[in-house]
């Protein structure tokens, strides 16, 4: 047989394959980067079992509420697309992946702030090119309101240094696209929406850092991103609160869409526990 029509065989054998081969790996790709398999070392080597991807992807299935079926059906690959926070669900050991799988709760970074009153400022606010909708104030306002969903569960301080002034704050706000010197790059629309660095961290830490790329909004609509529930998540973060599998729960990973009026926004009783278990139970006197 011609070396050229041998080719075309093998190529056609694969082809039929090669879309399910792409969306395996795709979603191997996507549990390592969200906890839920080890990062892939290439010093170790170590593989991959298929029982080791399938636990894997039951984890993630319980994590996000869908049913524990240990395959790729279309609700599991559903949420893989849903736009999410870049941190991972799963941090640490297998031994605390399998903590995780018997109990849907808030999880705990192991980092808090060592005070109370904490500052924050802009970096950067959205490009108006991208979120129309967003003027500078009303991003203030968003974020004030973002911070104060926190401070009405516990005793914590949330000021705004001025703008314009030398100081940044113990957390600081920033719109970035793509790489941003942080070794997290965003990935343009959809996908990923923000992350947030830990208290302790280092230089960055309690830092939040928005896609600007997505089309951020006040009340989400018309495709766009609700900017004030995404920074009520990722303020969670900056205080030292991991994902949680808990429904309803702020700290869910994945985005579920407006939460609506935000000057009555109230933390679900989990988001309450998580953050009175760091900081402690706010008394009505304060
Ligand atoms: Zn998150
Ligand atoms: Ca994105
Ligand atoms: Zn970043």
């Amino acid at each position: 047989m011609e070396l050229g029509v041998l080719l075309w065989m093998v190529l056609t054998l694969m082809g039929s394959t090669t879309a399910q081969h792409d969306q395996y790996s795709g979603a191997v790709d996507w549990l390592s980067r969200y906890g839920y398999l080890p990062r892939p070392d290439p010093r170790t080597s170590k593989l991959l079992t298929k029982e080791g991807i399938e636990n894997a992807i039951r984890v993630m299935q319980r994590f996000g509420g869908v049913q524990e079926t240990g395959v790729l059906d279309s609700a599991t690959l559903k949420l893989m697309s849903t736009p999410r926070c870049s941190l991972p669900d799963i941090i640490g050991s297998e031994d605390m992946m399998k903590r995780r799988r018997r109990r849907k709760r808030y999880a705990l970074s192991g980092l808090k702030w060592h005070k109370t009153d904490l500052t924050w400022s802009v970096h950067s606010y959205p490009s108006p090119s991208t979120s129309p909708g967003l003027h500078n104030n009303l991003v203030d306002n968003i974020l004030t309101y973002a911070f104060k969903a926190w401070s009405n569960a516990a005793p914590l301080r949330f000021n705004q240094v001025a703008r314009g002034s030398r100081a940044e704050g113990d957390i600081r706000v920033s719109f970035s696209q793509l790489l941003h010197n942080d070794g997290y790059p965003f990935d343009g629309r959809g996908g990923t929406l923000a992350h947030a660095f830990f208290p302790f961290t280092g230089d960055l830490a309690g830092d939040t850092h928005f896609d600007d790329d997505e089309v951020w909004s006040y009340g989400g609509g018309s495709s766009s991103t609700d900017l004030f529930t995404v920074a009520v998540h990722e303020f969670g973060h900056a205080l030292g609160l991991s994902h949680s599998s808990s429904d309803p729960s702020i700290m869910r990973p994945y985005y579920q869409g407006p939460v609506g009026d935000i000057i009555n926004f109230e933390l679900a009783l989990d988001d309450r526990l998580a953050i009175q278990q760091l900081y402690g139970v706010k008394d009505d006197n304060q």
